[in-house]
């Protein structure tokens, strides 16, 4: 029956129903008539096996999924990928990869992937040898620098260093303390504000403009900042898309700063909040992604059996 009705069985990963996102995604996918379950990744079992893989959700097998939305939380990214590779392996189509996933999580891989693509970003380090630290800080054009954890989330775990003494007791400190960090030149013009646009499918559906609370220069909701909605360019438009592709995704938050030399991309959020972009864009983006989910679960399945 469900065949016929276009009804689908999706899965969301998650860790809670009454989290935002979830619970949008929920409600969206159950007005398109779809039967909905919200899995908690970390209540999940998997039987590995030859030819046969399993997953158990308290206890229970977890079959007949047409489509998977993950929402990983970044402290367990590694057992998140581990289950959505584990669904992959049974055929079920992913809205976010489990290489995409890892991919996005990682800052350093990251910005090497969208710098080959010939995408514009800050000018950014990696220091393996602190002794010559002072050369690599001339190289960002000297200070201010931004100093990132490669693990950041929500801003946390990124400094702003006025001084080249202030940034090299810094890094030695953290390196120390065996945290992996990039060092960014610091974008004085974008005034504490970045953009996030997000994307579905291949189309930018909302973006909107953050602007970083009185004294602080980072332009996270998590850090109090406000938003507004904002039109991009078409050659941010074209970046942003580019960007998603480039790593891989179908449904992304995209976040970059207006630089004097143009748009310079940041980062690309593979589980992005639905919160602050909805409420800001007045945009029901739950409802797009469970239309694209559609979309590509229907293509992946056409793809499956002409190949069988
Ligand atoms: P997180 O993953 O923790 O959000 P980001 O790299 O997105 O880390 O940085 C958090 C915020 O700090 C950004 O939204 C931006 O406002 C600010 N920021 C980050 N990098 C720079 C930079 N190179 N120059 C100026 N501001 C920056
Ligand atoms: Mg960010």
């Amino acid at each position: 029956v469900t065949k016929y009705l276009g009804i689908m069985r999706m899965v969301i990963l998650s860790r809670a129903a009454g989290l935002y996102s979830t619970q949008r995604l929920l409600v969206a996918g159950l007005r398109r008539g779809h039967q909905i379950k919200v899995v908690d990744h970390l209540r999940c079992n998997m039987l590995i096996k030859e030819g046969r893989p399993k997953i158990f959700f308290e206890n229970a097998p977890l079959d007949h999924v047409d489509a998977l939305i993950p929402r990983i939380g970044a402290s367990v990214t590694n057992r998140g990928a581990a289950l959505i590779r584990q669904f992959e392996s049974k055929g079920v189509y992913s809205a976010t990869s489990s290489d995409a996933l890892l991919r996005a999580r990682d800052k350093l891989r990251s910005l090497q992937l969208l710098a080959q693509a010939r995408l514009q970003i800050p000018k950014t380090v990696f220091v393996n040898a602190l002794e010559d630290l002072p050369k690599t800080l001339d190289w960002l054009g000297g200070t201010p620098v931004v100093i990132k954890l490669l693990e950041s989330t929500h801003g946390v775990g990124v400094i702003l260093s006025e001084s080249p003494q202030n940034a090299i007791s810094v890094i030695e400190t953290l390196t120390k303390t065996n945290e992996r960090i990039i060092i960014q030149e610091f974008i004085k013009e974008a005034k504490g504000g970045d953009i996030r646009a997000f994307v579905v499918g291949n189309e930018v559906v909302a973006s909107m403009h953050r602007q970083a609370a009185k004294g602080e220069f980072r332009s996270n909701m998590h850090r109090g900042a406000t938003a507004e909605p904002i039109q991009l360019t078409e050659t941010e438009r074209i970046m942003v898309l580019k960007a998603t592709e480039v790593m891989g995704l179908s449904i992304a938050g995209v976040d970059f700063l207006r630089s004097n030399r143009g748009p310079l991309l940041l980062e690309v959020n593979a589980s992005p909040g639905l919160e602050g972009i909805e409420t800001t864009t007045k945009i029901n983006i739950a409802n797009l992604i469970i239309k694209q989910v559609e979309r590509s679960a229907r293509y992946h399945k056409k793809q499956s059996q002409t190949k069988a």
